[in-house]
């Protein structure tokens, strides 16, 4: 049973008898609240609220590039030139720290029924990036599998990239919703990956997301099934136990994790936009994690300030490799002096970042 809910439906009505929205209609019986959208009878997004948001989906279609370059962040960190796919769009999960409550507002969960259009414009890139890796994934505007029960977005991505061998797909997830997986053989490019906080955050902070354990569990069941694994730690939270807890999700990662399965690890602390600061006071009164001490940094974004980044880095850094000495770790949006001091090395550039990547790719996929 899933925590999280759609309670309404809206279908933009030149898609009304299309037949992925008939599909999704049945899917959703218990649905009384079923509204047409004409295009001359404007909704306005602004009147609901966020929770109604997150509990209405919005089918319709998307008239634009669904692939996109990361868009990353402003100059002075490094970012890793990972491309997006955005399909679906809005999450209904409910992490207090998401920044789609800033960049998306209060829209509400939009599934774009036009398969045929990105399916041609993949086709287009995958021709441009013939013979390149390049690797992409459907999880920055949205939780890749929160959807999937609706959408069939898993083996949607999956029988189109298992052909692509070069490209590497990534679902970015905090449920254990592997349904799908769990009926699709496994491909080398294509990478499940799960956000991981310890317990007292995932408890306080990531509403309606799975347990901790729920999320290792699925990650060790589609290990067994071949399937290759990543994992995000990111936001990484400052709060006075994090230490201690920290450690004990590294121990419990590989309790469950072989680490030869791991395609990467990425690290990044909490990051906020002054607007996502002010929303999440207002939206979660009770959160302490808007009030340590941060700075703003070049992209304008709050940070922790860099030595207790630095900090965080490394004791996260240093548990992983106790455990598995070779698994690829990376930094998200981070400078290149926090790059020396905690892994003793940086790349050179984004150019040079996106390298080291290629290299590790190459290896990955020619070894399985
Ligand atoms: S799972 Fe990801 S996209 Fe969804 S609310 Fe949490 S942080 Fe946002």
């Amino acid at each position: 049973m899933k925590d999280y809910l759609i309670k309404r439906m809206w279908i933009d009505h030149e898609v009304i008898s299309h037949y992925r929205v008939k599909k999704i209609l049945q899917r959703l019986p218990e649905i009384k609240e079923v509204k047409e959208i004409f295009p001359e009878r404007k909704v306005n997004f602004r009147e609901l609220s966020f929770e109604e948001a997150k509990s209405t989906l919005f089918l319709t279609k998307f008239p634009g590039n669904f692939v996109k370059p990361c868009p990353g962040t402003g100059r002075g960190y490094l970012c890793c030139g990972y491309m997006v796919i955005n399909q679906p769009v809005g999450c209904p999960l409910d992490c207090s720290y998401c920044i789609l409550q800033d960049y998306l507002g209060r829209s509400p969960l939009t599934l774009y029924v036009n398969f045929n259009d990105l399916t041609s414009q993949l086709d287009r890139l995958t021709g441009v990036y013939e013979g390149k890796i390049l690797r992409i994934g459907n999880g920055e505007l949205t939780d890749s599998l929160a959807l999937d029960y609706l959408g069939d977005f898993s083996s949607f991505f999956i029988s189109y990239f298992r052909k692509k061998e070069n490209l590497i797909f990534e679902f970015k997830t905090k449920t254990d919703e592997i349904r799908e997986f769990l009926k699709l053989s496994p491909s080398p490019n294509i990478v499940i990956s799960w956000s991981l906080n310890p317990r007292f955050i995932v408890e306080r902070e990531e509403h309606f997301a799975a347990s901790l354990k729920r999320r290792l569990k699925a990650a060790h069941l589609l290990q067994e099934r071949g399937f290759m694994l990543g994992f995000h730690f990111d936001p990484i939270i400052f709060y006075p136990e994090w230490e201690a807890d920290y450690e004990k999700l590294i121990d419990e990662l590989f309790s469950y994790i072989d680490p030869s399965r791991i395609f990467w690890i990425s690290l990044g602390a909490l990051r906020l936009t002054s607007s996502l600061k002010q929303i999440i006071q207002h939206r979660f009164p009770t959160t302490k994690i808007v009030y340590q001490e941060m700075i703003r940094g070049l992209d304008g974004k709050l940070r922790y300030i860099k030595p207790l980044r630095i900090k965080l880095f490394r004791k996260v850094y240093q548990c992983i490799k106790d455990h598995a000495p070779s698994v690829f770790c990376y930094l998200c949006m981070e400078s290149s002096d926090v790059w020396e001091r905690v892994m003793g090395f940086s790349p050179q550039s984004n150019l040079h970042f996106r390298y080291m990547f290629e290299e590790h790719c190459k290896k990955v996929l020619s070894n399985s």
